[in-house]
């Protein structure tokens, strides 16, 4: 079939001018198309053929495999900017949620090429990284936490010979095209504002963006979230350095209203600055990360707002003192549905799970995130329209990285040329099923996902045996240096 196809393709001499004749691997047919880059919305049948989207047609096409798509929404796949598991249980569950594309920008790597080598031809959807600060910094610091600081690599100063080491690791990472430095400053505290623009200047060089967890999250100053967020807009400006917020809504809480408004009056200046949000109203972390310092004198009321994710039981002062321990992972209540909203419907912010289950155990994000964007934000609150949650699940964050990865121009649209990553849902049932007792029951409702063409879902159900999930990629080439002002 692959031969015939090429030599319509040949005797045509175009893809994708909506010719019927044309032969292709997969069409899938019939189905409402919404594409957030042309604004199209429309029944149409989409040809694919060797990866790629190249045909979209009103009419009817020819294909090896034709999925019918009557009453389902053919919408590009999710990319989920913020994605801790990197494994077949959490790509499983993510697949189900229609995410093609997980990336784990925020904690990262500290061995960019690793993290790509160890998943090349065995992943479920397609995967990336960042270079990370955090576990950088660990590595120089001589810090064994497993996975966020324990130690000193959260809590001791750099040396100026610490931090060119890290500078130099980090540009490392990038030129082996890790895609941009991610930081967690409220896990490494003792960073130094200078560190902070010492990174964001490798960044920099590479015109990679600096993807920043920021340093506090209080409604006062020292230690308010607005300080926080004009540190790294500060470091932004004077660097150069594109920024992203991670989870702008667990890290500004009651300031979202604040946060919000500093992002959109630097966005008006021209800086290159984006924002992500999960939609759940707790977050979560390791107990014993720098993060959870500030608890260790809290007033007795404030321990009921953690929950243990092993038992579910909420802590005292005195069990959380008990579990504080590497490994131990902690829900925290901590922020309100009307500012959980506010930060979902904004319309810079593109929508981002902050994931990962460990056998099982995890934050209902994980698996749940874009079933309840469109079964509860979308269907039955009314509060985000359709074509908007498409677009801010897969266009938004495909901005987010493609003037720097140019592979994420081919993504998070459907266009002739685009790369097949495609979700196609029933808008009228999808949904979310993870609670926080069950946090890896799949979201419903996401009939069809395909990675390059291929099927990894099928009928609402995982394919077994298909690894098409791809490496994405940075440039990994210094850029240009930027001509200087007057
Ligand atoms: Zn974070």
């Amino acid at each position: 079939m692959r031969r015939s196809g090429w030599l319509v393709l040949a005797l045509t001499g175009v893809a994708g001018c909506g010719s019927g004749g044309s032969t292709h691997d997969l069409v899938i047919a019939g189905g409402r198309v919404i594409d957030p880059e042309s604004g199209l919305d429309g029944v149409r049948s989409v040809g694919i053929r060797d990866g790629k989207v190249v045909t979209i047609a009103e009419g009817e096409l020819t294909g090896a495999k034709i999925i019918d798509a009557t009453g389902l929404v053919v919408a590009p796949g999710f990319i989920d900017l913020h994605a801790h598991g990197q494994d077949d249980e959490n790509y499983r569950v993510m697949a189900l949620d229609g995410v093609t594309t997980a990336l784990e920008l925020e904690v990262g790597t500290e061995d960019v090429p690793g993290f790509y080598a160890s998943r090349e031809g065995k992943a479920l959807i397609n995967f990336g990284a960042s270079v990370g600060h955090i576990r950088t910094r660990m590595a120089v610091m001589g810090d064994q936490g497993p996975f966020l600081p324990t130690g000193p690599g959260g809590r001791q100063a750099a040396s100026d010979a610490d931090i060119a080491a890290i500078r130099g690791r980090i540009e490392a990472g990038l030129a082996a095209g890790g895609l941009g430095v991610g930081f967690g400053l409220q896990y490494t505290p003792a960073a130094t504002k200078w560190e902070v623009l010492e990174m964001f200047r490798a960044a920099a060089k590479f015109g990679a963006p600096a993807l920043v967890h920021t340093r506090s999250w209080g409604t006062t100053d020292p230690g308010s979230s607005v300080e926080s967020y004009l540190e790294v807009i500060a470091a932004a400006a004077v660097t150069g350095a594109p920024l992203h917020f991670h989870h702008l809504n667990s890290t500004s809480l009651e300031s979202t209203p604040r946060t919000l408004q500093l992002v959109e009056e630097a966005r008006a200046r021209g800086l290159r600055v984006t924002a992500e949000a999960y939609p759940y109203s707790a977050g979560m972390t390791d107990i014993s990360s720098p993060l959870l310092d500030q608890f260790e004198n809290a007033p007795d009321s404030t321990y009921g707002k953690m929950q243990l994710v092993s038992t579910g039981e909420r802590l005292t002062r005195a069990s959380f003192r008990a579990n504080r321990k590497p490994g131990v992972a902690v829900i925290l209540h901590l922020n309100t549905p009307e500012m959980e909203a506010l930060a979902m419907k904004s319309p810079f912010t593109a929508i981002a799970s902050d994931g990962g289950l460990r056998s099982g155990l995890g934050h209902p994000r994980s698996a749940g995130t874009h079933g309840r964007l469109f079964g509860h934000y979308v269907r039955e609150g009314g509060q985000i329209g359709l074509a908007d949650a498409i677009r801010k699940s897969s266009l938004l964050p495909a901005q987010v990285l493609e003037g720097f990865a140019p592979a994420f121009a081919k993504k998070g649209r459907i266009n002739v040329g685009a790369d097949a990553d495609l979700v196609l849902f029933d808008p009228a049932t999808v949904t979310d099923r993870s609670t926080y007792q069950q946090p890896n029951l799949p979201s419903e409702g996401f009939r069809y996902v395909l990675i390059g063409g291929v099927p990894v879902v099928e009928g609402g159900q995982v394919v077994s045996g298909v690894w098409p999930g791809q490496g994405v990629r940075g440039t990994g080439q210094p850029k240009a240096a930027p001509t200087s002002a007057p």
